[in-house]
């Protein structure tokens, strides 16, 4: 597939074009609806976005559409991914108010925690949500959540990794799970296995090479379908933990996952300088604000370990992380050496605290997996919104 040639955009358009969209009549192109394009050598993909009332209707289109797409000279994969928020549904969960009383503040208190819509949810199956963030890029959030949750899965817990960086996707280079991911008998789609992961990329549904310009509901509902279906555990295996390497910054993308999605907790990934640190401020305000508590503050590229054996190189300073965690009252989950073995092993898709668990960064992750682990089982997080039951 690697020497065909990438398909023309205009023909692609074309060729969807000539399937209908049922409410206005016109071609799927000229009615707007294909949105990230994304065409590489044999491949063409897109995303439909369609208001949730409409996802039944539009299912049979998708179908259409991607057959139309797998028909076009020189496509050999086509996926179009059908993309509907659907309502959140309330949480389990039980207030009993009296017909015709008012609801007491505690009752209302207890119904909506401030800051967070009713209804933020969890995945089917899926005990925990773990966001890994950062307040800007490049400083090794992926890293971490990758590393994190394979730690997590070597202390014998069942984990999963979703990768929602719709900016750069890197789950699959930095596993090694490269597959398209093939769907079940219930529509879901089956998260692909390594390193004893259950892991869904955005770079897996969208090509991880072409850039991607995302408009805000559009990467969000993306997200939703990835958290809502994707089968990531069953009644026989539920997952864990559910581990999500967020998009970096604090925009209205992460802001929705954090008030939409049952967080857990939170771990906020910074490098030492003062720049990143205050994006880590910003972040860990985020998560306060939509209630979401912080497990923690992790030092990536804390320091070079001296090749002379003398003290460590401070490349970016050190401590700064540590000392922010004090300042805004966060557990501090550790320092994370620059080692030119863990950047080999995220190119290589081995992640190094599987290869390396006795280096000094898979015994920080290890750690760091510990530290989180026990936060999660102790219950950290939030208790679901209850329903209201009214009784006579
Ligand atoms: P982010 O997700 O924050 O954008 P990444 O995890 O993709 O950052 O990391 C950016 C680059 O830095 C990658 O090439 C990664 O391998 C490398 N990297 C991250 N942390 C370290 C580290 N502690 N030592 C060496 N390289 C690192």
């Amino acid at each position: 597939m690697a020497d065909l040639p990438s398909p023309d955009r205009a023909a692609i358009l074309a060729v969807l074009d000539r399937v209908s969209d049922p409410k206005s009549g016109l071609g799927l192109a000229s009615a707007g609806l294909v949105q990230a394009l994304t065409l590489g050598p044999g491949r063409a993909g897109f995303m439909l976005e369609v208001e949730p009332a409409d996802a039944d209707l539009y299912a049979p289109v998708r179908d259409a559409a991607e057959a139309a797409l797998r028909a076009a000279p020189g496509i050999e994969r086509a996926s179009v991914v059908l993309t509907a928020s659907a309502e959140p549904r309330p949480a389990p969960g039980t207030v009993r108010v009296r017909r015709g009383a008012r609801l007491s503040s505690e009752a209302q208190a207890q119904m909506q925690p401030a800051g967070r819509p009713p209804g933020a949810q969890k995945p089917a199956h899926v005990a925990h949500v773990l966001a890994v963030a950062s307040g800007k890029g490049g400083v090794g959030k992926s890293t971490v959540a990758v590393n994190l949750a394979v730690a997590l899965a070597m202390t014998g817990r069942c984990v999963g990794l979703l990768d929602a960086d719709v900016y750069g996707p890197s789950a699959p280079r930095m596993t090694g799970a490269g597959d398209e991911p093939t769907m079940n008998a219930d529509k879901k789609l089956i998260p692909l296995e390594a390193w004893g992961l259950k892991i869904m990329s955005i770079g897996l549904l969208v090509d991880e090479a072409a850039p991607m310009i995302w408009r805000g509901p559009m990467a969000s509902s993306a997200l939703n379908q990835m958290l809502n279906d994707v089968a990531w555990g069953d009644e026989a295996e539920p997952l864990d933990v559910l581990v999500v390497d967020m998009p970096p910054g604090t925009g209205d993308i992460q802001l929705t996952l954090a008030q939409r999605v049952a967080l857990s907790g939170a771990v906020v990934v910074s490098t030492p300088q003062e720049v990143a640190l205050i994006d880590v401020r910003r972040g860990v305000s985020m998560f306060e604000k939509t209630h979401v508590p912080i497990l923690g503050i992790v030092e990536n590229m804390a320091y070079f370990p001296n090749p002379a054996g003398g003290e460590p190189i401070a490349i970016f300073g050190r401590g700064g992380a540590r000392a922010t965690a004090e300042a805004l009252g966060a557990p501090f989950l550790g320092e994370i050496p620059i080692d030119i073995a863990l950047r080999q092993a995220c190119d290589d898709g081995r992640p190094l605290v599987a290869q390396a668990p006795d280096s000094e960064a898979g015994r920080a992750f290890l750690a760091m997996a510990e530290t989180v682990g026990e936060a999660l089982d102790r219950g950290a997080g939030l208790k679901p919104p209850p329903r209201i039951v009214i009784e006579d």
